[in-house]
């Protein structure tokens, strides 16, 4: 079965509000096997509202409308309903009790405007508010439901899962949804999406979700089943088909981020890491210390941001930076191999790199950066060009390629 949501409320056609509600109905109607096919947001306008509660009522079994629930003039989803399904409203004595009964534990008498909130659709069965004074409705029509809720959220949740949760159950087949996770890194999203959709768009049953962020893509396939068995048979048959399109461009088979996946592998082999940061300007040491736990592998780093510093605190030859230039290979090697030097670590990284949008002079060109890492047996230093003006983008692309290096040296 099929849901729309619908938000009601000028303010979240400004830049200052967000529908939230949204998110967070997508989510447990996704739980139920539900699948959100739109969702609209809607200004303080009958007409309007009207209009777009019939079109999605065309469309999907189950409409939610979140807000505009309020007892004055420019609350007008109760309104809009009615016209929308051609119903006529009644007031409802027992709501209007129960609101001033609420006004008065607050020592206050209720506003006449208040009635508004008591006038209930024919055929429309009341959600008891707790939290709040507007009540919402659940209106049942030949494909499904409407479902009026309160726009504040701490209201909308909890009528949603005390009211609508039972009612939804009783309308929705019963679905059990599984989910795979994996995470890609060094792959484009289109690329990515290449190589997998001739895969995933044979399976009707299952959604596939592409997330990419700062280089980093995670992929869920959420199969919907009638039993546990059918989708979890279904995501293990398509499991290795994805594996073989995507090969070792996967570090993750479930949410973990790389430096977790990292970590683990360090923790395992008893080793440490530490790092020496120039361009990243500890963004990768954060990365890494975020982790909880990795104070057992790793031991810190330093940001030798100036000339001056890698000088003083890597011993890097001041002539050696005149030579190549601080964003050079040379360098980057000669940090890494120093790093791991001077703080005992199994394994250290260095980066250095012009992150724009303008180069201090060196010979390195705008984008350029080098990850350089050390072990055990020898220090290897990568090149990458990103020639892009967003600063903190290319930053963070630089200490997700460190760590992929790393983890890659550490054997999947
Ligand atoms: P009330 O009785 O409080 O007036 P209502 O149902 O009329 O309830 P609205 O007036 O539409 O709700 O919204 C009240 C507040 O709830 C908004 O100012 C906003 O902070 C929040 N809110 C409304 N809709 C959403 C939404 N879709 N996502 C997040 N917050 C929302």
């Amino acid at each position: 079965m099929n849901a729309e949501i619908i938000a009601v409320g000028s303010e979240m056609l400004t830049p200052e509000r967000l529908d939230t509600n949204s998110l967070w109905l997508t989510n447990e109607l996704n739980q139920l096997g539900v699948e959100v096919v739109a969702k609209h947001i809607v200004g303080d306008l009958r007409e309007r509202l009207a209009g777009e509660i019939r079109r999605a009522m065309d469309n999907a079994g189950i409409v939610i409308v979140s807000g505009g629930l309020g007892p004055t003039e420019d609350d007008v989803t109760r309104d809009a309903a009615a016209l929308a399904l051609g119903r006529v409203q009644v007031c409802h004595e027992e709501i209007v009790r129960g609101i001033e009964a609420r006004f008065a534990r607050m020592k206050r008498v209720m506003p006449e405007t208040n009635r508004r909130q008591a006038m209930v659709m024919e055929g429309a069965e009341v959600l008891f508010n707790d939290r709040g004074t507007a009540p919402g409705q659940w209106i049942p029509f030949e494909k499904g439901a409407v479902a009026l809720l309160p726009g504040p959220p701490y209201e909308l949740k909890a009528m949603f899962t005390r009211e609508c949760l039972p009612r939804l159950k009783g309308l929705v087949p019963p679905t059990v949804i599984r989910t795979l996770t994996m995470r890609t890194t060094g792959m484009s999203e289109a690329a990515l999406d290449e190589a997998i959709s001739p895969i995933y768009s044979c399976y009707k049953k299952i959604t596939t979700t592409v997330l990419a962020h700062n280089s980093d893509i995670q992929i869920h396939f959420r199969a919907r089943c009638a039993s546990d068995a059918e989708a979890g048979a279904m995501l293990e048959e398509i499991r290795p088909k994805i594996e073989a399109a995507l090969g070792d461009f996967i570090y993750s088979r479930n949410t973990d981020p790389l430096e977790v996946v990292v970590g683990r592998k360090l923790l395992a082999a008893h080793a440490t890491l530490s790092v020496a940061e120039s361009a990243t300007g500890g963004g990768l040491a954060d990365r890494i210390s975020s982790v909880p736990g990795s104070s057992a592998w790793f031991l810190g780093g330093m940001v030798t941001y100036s000339r001056r510093l890698k000088t003083e605190l890597l011993g890097i030859p001041a002539d050696l930076i005149d030579l190549h230039g601080p964003v050079s290979s040379e360098v980057t090697g000669a940090m890494a191999t120093a790093a791991r030097a001077r703080t005992g670590a199994t394994w250290s990284i260095a980066v250095t790199g012009n992150a724009g949008p303008t180069t201090d002079g060196d010979s390195a060109g705008l984008g350029d950066f080098y990850v350089g890492i050390a072990g055990p047996a020898e220090t290897t230093v990568t090149q990458r060009v990103w020639p892009s003006p967003d600063r903190m983008r290319v930053r963070a692309f630089a200490a997700q390629l460190a760590l992929d290096l790393l983890n890659r040296k550490l054997g999947r």
